[in-house]
């Protein structure tokens, strides 16, 4: 791995979500892919952010930033409202409805990157509009690792800015539905394939309550997930285990180690709203998750 300074790069959503599910409602949590990246990565490697939010975003969401993040010179306070985001979850926790997304002050946000940023190594594009992640990937140098992730409506709505996206990508996570949206093929394997022939050479296709696979040159690995019951709030699970997966990378670890980080630090998520459960995971916690994935028992 790449990394000329000690550090990596998160550009994603800061967001108050409002989600409702069959456990409960809670409106104006503090979420967005670049938070929960941010929790779940945030313990294990230096990581710098770049975003903003609107003068209404809430100091205890400062607070969890300023907590987390080594460096926070590229996270901008504009005048407006922080992105918004609405989801109606079904009973099975893997399918949900998203009731609304206001982008507020992201919709006009034209990132310019630190000398110090702009040296980056490695670079986790959290899911946003895929305008600024190619914003962000222009910025940084040539030889960055880029991993990417991406989400239902901009594979709808930005095609085009998605597939220029997708030829700078380093590393793609993709939900399974989402990766059935871009390439129409419902069998992993060739999905898998059409996806690698758009850029990436790596691909993580993440399935939910039933774990994740990855395809690369010459590996193909599945990963299972850390069982934890009742699953409260999936929201965030993915961002979390990108984070998680990110962080594995950075410190060096394999494929099927970062695997296992990312599905350890999603299984925390989900167990709560909002970061509530990830934030409060403890290193013995996550040790214990760990094994069980990479072993397949109690360890
Ligand atoms: P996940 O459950 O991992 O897909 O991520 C959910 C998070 O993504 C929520 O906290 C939302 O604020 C955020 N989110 C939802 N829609 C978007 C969007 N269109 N762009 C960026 N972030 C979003």
């Amino acid at each position: 791995m790449k990394n000329s300074k000690n550090f990596t790069l998160l550009v994603g959503s800061i967001a108050l979500d409002s989600i409702f599910t069959s456990h409960g409602s809670h409106e104006n949590l503090l979420g967005g892919s670049t938070t929960y990246a941010l929790v779940s990565g945030g313990r294990f490697v230096p990581t710098h952010v770049v975003g903003i939010v609107g003068d209404d975003f809430p100091e205890s969401g400062r607070q969890i930033y300023k907590q987390y993040a080594a460096d926070l010179t590229d996270l901008k306070t504009e005048p407006g409202k922080t992105f918004r985001w609405g989801a109606l979850y079904h009973a099975d926790q893997d399918n949900r409805d998203t009731m609304f997304t206001e982008l507020g002050v992201f919709a006009d946000f034209d990132p310019q990157l630190s000398p110090v940023n702009q040296q980056a190594g490695l670079v986790f594009l959290a899911n946003i509009h895929p305008a600024l992640q190619l914003s962000v990937m222009n910025q940084v140098r040539n030889d960055a690792t880029l991993v990417v992730d991406t989400m239902n409506l901009w594979i709808e709505t930005t095609r085009e800015e998605l597939g220029e996206v997708f030829k700078k990508t380093t590393i793609l996570l993709i939900n399974e539905s989402e990766a059935y949206l871009l390439t129409d093929e419902y069998d992993l394997d060739q999905a898998a394939a059409m996806i690698q022939a758009m850029g990436p050479k790596t691909v993580v296709i993440k399935q939910g309550s039933t774990g994740s696979t990855l395809w690369s040159d010459n590996e193909r690995i599945n990963m299972g997930i850390y069982p934890v019951d009742p699953v409260v709030d999936a929201t965030g699970a993915g961002d979390s285990f990108g984070g998680g997966f990110v962080a594995a990378l950075f410190m060096g670890k394999s494929f099927r180690e970062a695997l296992a980080l990312g599905a350890a630090m999603a299984s925390f998520t989900v167990e709560d709203f909002g970061i509530t459960r990830l934030a409060q995971a403890t290193s013995e916690e996550i040790q214990k998750r760990l094994t069980y994935l990479i072993n397949g028992d109690w360890g």
